[in-house]
C-alpha cells in the first residue's frame, strides 16, 4: 500500500516564500560587473581612513603622525558602547591625522588618519580564536577590537548585535538578496567564497544560539544560489530563493519573505527572536576568529560608466580614483559617482574620497545612464505610489503634508516608518521627487525636536537655579538664626557669674548688641535737641502755630507726635510766655469783672480803634435812621459796613488767640 501524500508538507513547500506588499521591478544592470572574478588592487600611494565610518561614536586615535604601523594594527579604538575600531589596512607610516573630504551626502570634511604604505604589507601578529569551543561571551567581547560593522551598507557595529543582553534568538536570517540594481558584490562573494560564508554563518549561529538558519537570495543570482545550496548540503542551513522585487533586501521585507512574519516598524526583529546579518558580515566574522584578521577590506562593485566593471577586494581608505583606474578608468562622459545603488545611494563629492566600510558599490554615472529627471508635475492622485510602497504608507498624503510643512500630520501618517526606498518616486507618473520631500520633513521634525529638547533643558536648568537660590536663602536664614541664638546665649552667660564664661565669639556678639543699643538710645534722645533750635526757626514755627489757631484749627496732643510737632508746641508756649512778659498792664473789665487777656499793646490799640470806629459808624447809622428815612433802609455804605465787620472779626480772633495761648500755658 502506497504511503499517503503529505498534503500539509506540499502546502508548506508552496508557501515556502511569502510576498510582501508593494515593491517594484527595476532594470537590474547586474551583468555588467559579475562577469569577472573578484579582482585585487595594487597598493595605492596613500590610504585615508575616516574615523567615522560607522553608526555610533567616533573612535579614539591611538597613533601619532610619524608612527610606523603594521597591517592589522589598531590605530583607533572603539569609544563608548556603540562604536567601531579602525585598523591599518597595510604597513606604513602615519602621514597625517587631519580633516579630509568624506564619502557622505553632506560632502563635509571630517577627521581622518592618512597612512603612507611602505610597500611591504607586513602583518601584525595575529591571534585566532577557537570560535567552535571558546566562551561565547569572551568571543563576543573580543569583537570590540575587530572593527567589524554591517557590510550591507548600514555600518552598524556588529558586536552590538551579538551582545548577550539581547533577546533570545531562535532564527538567523542571512541577507544575500542584494536587491538594488548594479550591485553584485554579495553575488560574487557567494560564488567564490561560499565555504567561508558557511563558516561565517556557523560562527554567528554559535554566538547567537540560533536554531534555524536561512539564507535569502534573490532568484536573479542563480550561480550564487547554486553555490550556496551546494555549500550547505550537509548542514541545517536553508537557502531561500526569493523573488526579485525591490526592496527585498530591506531586513523587515526579507524576514517576511522567508518567514512570513511581519515585524512592525516600531519594533526590532530581535524582539521576535529573529536576527539578520549581511552575508559579507558573517564572512568577516569568520576571518576575524579563524585568522585573527580585523576588518581592513571589503568587496566593492565598481560599475556603471567605466571601461571594465568588476568587483574588487579593496582596502579601506583606498582613494576612489585608484579603484576607478583599476576598472579601466571612467568613460569620457562620466559626470559623477554614486555610492550604493541608484535607488538609495548618494552622489560623491569627488574622486578623492576614500572607500569606507559602508561602500558596497560605486557607480560611475553619466547622463546616458541616468537621465536628468523631468520637471515635476502636479499630483493626479493616481495612488500608484501607495500601491508600490512596501511599508503600506500613503506616499501621496505624506507628500502633501511635507510640502505644506504640516509635519504633525505627516507624523500622524507614519512619516518615520518610511525607509526611503524610492519605490513611490520610481512609479510616480508626475515625476515628483517624493523621497526628497520625506527627507526634508524628517530633517525638519528632527531639528524641531532638538530645539524643543534644548528649550526643555534650558527650562530645567533655570528651575534648578531657582531652587538652588531658594535653598541658599534658607541656609542663610538658618545660619543667621543660629548666630542670634549664639549671641543670646553669650549674653546670658556674660550676665551670670555662676555660668561659664562666654567664648570670644559670644563676647563679640554681646559687644555688638551693646553698641546697637547705645545707638538706639542716642537716636531716641534726638528730639530733645529741638529745644536748641535757632530763634528764627522757633519764631517761624510759632507764627505758623498762631495762624493755625487763628484759623480755628485745633490739635490733639499725641504721645507719638513727631519732633516738629513738639517743637511747634514748645515754640507756641515760648511765644505766649513772651507775650505775657511784654504786656505791662493787665486791664480788668468794669462790666463783667473778668480778666482781660494779655495782648500786645499795639494790637490792643488797633482793636480799640476798630471798636471805636464801629461804634461811631453804628451811631451815625442810628442817627440817619431817626432822621426820617421812610423806606427804613440803612444809609450805611455797604463797603464800609464790610470793613467794620472784618475789623470786628480780626479783633475777636486776636482775643481768642490770646485766650487759647493763656489756657495752654495754664495747662
Ligand atoms: S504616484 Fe505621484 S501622482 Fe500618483 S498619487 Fe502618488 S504622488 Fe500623486
Ligand atoms: S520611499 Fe517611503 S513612502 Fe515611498 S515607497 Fe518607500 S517606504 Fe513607501
Amino acid at each position: 500500500m502506497n504511503a499517503p501524500i503529505n498534503i500539509a508538507g506540499l502546502l508548506k513547500k508552496t508557501k515556502d516564500v511569502f510576498n510582501f506588499h508593494g515593491g517594484v521591478h527595476l532594470p537590474e544592470h547586474k551583468a555588467q560587473s559579475n562577469q569577472l572574478p573578484i579582482g585585487q588592487l595594487p597598493l595605492p600611494d596613500q590610504l585615508v581612513l575616516p574615523l567615522r565610518q560607522h553608526i555610533g561614536n567616533m573612535p579614539k586615535v591611538k597613533v601619532a603622525v610619524g608612527d610606523h604601523v603594521l597591517k592589522g594594527q589598531l590605530i583607533a579604538e572603539a569609544e563608548g558602547s556603540v562604536s567601531a575600531a579602525i585598523h591599518a589596512p597595510t604597513s606604513g607610516t602615519i602621514a597625517a591625522i587631519a580633516d579630509a573630504v568624506l564619502p557622505h551626502p553632506s560632502g563635509l570634511p571630517d577627521r581622518c588618519i592618512t597612512i603612507t604604505p611602505d610597500g611591504n604589507d607586513t602583518w601584525i601578529e595575529r591571534h585566532p580564536q577557537d570560535w567552535r569551543k571558546g566562551d561565547v561571551n569572551t568571543l563576543v567581547n573580543s569583537l570590540r577590537l575587530s572593527g567589524i560593522v554591517g557590510l550591507g551598507g548600514a555600518a552598524f557595529p556588529t558586536q552590538i548585535k551579538l551582545r548577550s543582553n539581547r533577546s533570545p534568538i531562535h532564527t538567523l536570517v542571512i541577507n544575500a538578496a542584494e536587491c538594488e540594481p548594479y550591485i553584485t558584490c554579495d553575488d560574487m562573494l557567494m560564488r567564490e567564497r561560499y565555504d567561508q560564508v558557511v563558516h561565517g554563518i556557523e560562527v554567528a549561529q554559535r554566538l547567537l544560539g540560533a536554531k534555524n538558519i536561512m539564507i535569502g537570495i534573490e532568484d536573479n543570482k542563480p550561480e550564487a544560489v547554486k553555490a550556496m545550496q551546494a555549500a550547505v548540503e550537509n548542514t541545517d542551513i536553508q537557502v531561500k530563493v526569493v523573488p526579485t522585487v525591490y526592496p527585498s533586501g530591506d531586513a523587515r521585507r526579507l524576514v517576511y519573505l522567508v518567514l512570513g512574519k511581519e515585524v512592525p516598524q516600531n519594533k526590532r526583529s530581535t524582539e521576535f527572536g529573529v536576527q539578520v546579518f549581511n552575508v559579507a558580515t558573517v564572512l568577516a566574522l569568520y576571518r576575524y576568529f579563524e585568522f585573527g584578521e580585523p576588518a581592513i577590506s571589503r568587496i566593492v562593485s565598481m560599475t556603471g560608466n567605466v571601461n571594465q566593471a568588476q568587483n574588487f577586494e579593496v582596502l579601506f581608505g583606498t582613494p576612489l580614483r585608484h579603484l576607478v583606474k583599476a576598472a579601466g578608468g571612467a568613460k569620457a562622459d562620466t559626470s559623477h559617482y554614486i555610492m550604493g545603488g541608484p535607488m538609495m545611494g548618494f552622489n560623491l563629492p569627488s574622486e578623492d574620497v576614500p572607500i569606507t566600510k559602508a561602500a558596497n558599490c560605486i557607480i560611475a554615472a553619466s547622463s546616458t545612464l541616468f537621465e536628468p529627471p523631468p520637471p515635476a508635475m502636479p499630483c493626479i492622485r493616481c495612488s500608484r505610489c501607495a500601491d508600490a510602497c512596501p511599508v503600506s504608507l500613503q506616499p501621496q498624503e505624506l507628500y502633501w503634508f511635507a510640502k505644506s510643512d504640516n509635519f504633525e500630520k505627516a507624523q500622524d501618517y507614519n512619516l518615520f516608518d518610511c525607509i526611503e526606498c524610492g519605490a513611490c518616486s520610481y512609479v510616480c507618473p508626475s515625476d515628483i521627487p517624493l523621497v526628497q520631500y520625506y527627507r526634508y520633513a524628517k530633517s525638519e521634525v528632527i531639528a524641531l525636536d532638538k530645539a524643543q529638547e534644548a528649550a526643555d533643558l534650558a527650562r530645567e536648568r533655570n528651575e534648578f537655579r531657582l531652587a538652588r537660590i531658594e535653598r541658599e536663602k534658607q541656609e542663610r536664614t538658618a545660619k543667621h538664626a543660629a548666630r542670634a541664638q549664639g549671641a543670646k546665649a553669650a549674653k546670658v552667660a556674660g550676665n551670670s557669674d555662676s555660668k561659664p564664661a562666654a567664648t570670644d565669639k559670644q563676647a563679640a556678639i554681646a559687644a555688638a548688641i551693646a553698641r546697637a543699643k547705645a545707638q538706639k538710645e542716642t537716636d531716641s534722645a534726638a528730639p530733645k535737641n529741638t529745644t536748641e533750635m535757632s530763634a528764627a526757626t522757633k519764631a517761624e514755627i510759632a507764627e505758623t502755630d498762631s495762624r493755625r489757631v487763628a484759623a480755628g484749627l485745633t490739635e490733639e496732643k499725641s504721645p507719638a507726635a513727631d519732633n516738629d510737632k513738639q517743637a511747634k508746641i514748645v515754640a507756641a508756649i515760648a511765644r505766649a510766655k513772651a507775650q505775657k512778659e511784654d504786656v505791662s498792664k493787665v486791664s480788668v473789665s468794669g462790666d463783667d469783672k473778668t480778666t482781660k487777656p494779655v495782648v500786645d499793646a499795639d494790637r490792643q490799640a488797633k482793636i480799640d480803634a476798630a471798636i471805636k470806629q464801629a461804634k461811631v459808624a453804628k451811631a451815625e447809622a442810628g442817627k440817619e435812621k431817626t432822621s426820617g428815612n421812610n423806606d427804613g433802609q440803612l444809609m450805611v455804605d455797604a463797603d464800609k459796613q464790610a470793613k467794620i465787620d472784618a475789623a470786628i472779626k480780626r479783633a475777636k480772633a486776636a482775643k481768642s488767640a490770646a485766650l487759647t495761648a493763656k489756657n495752654k500755658e495754664d495747662n
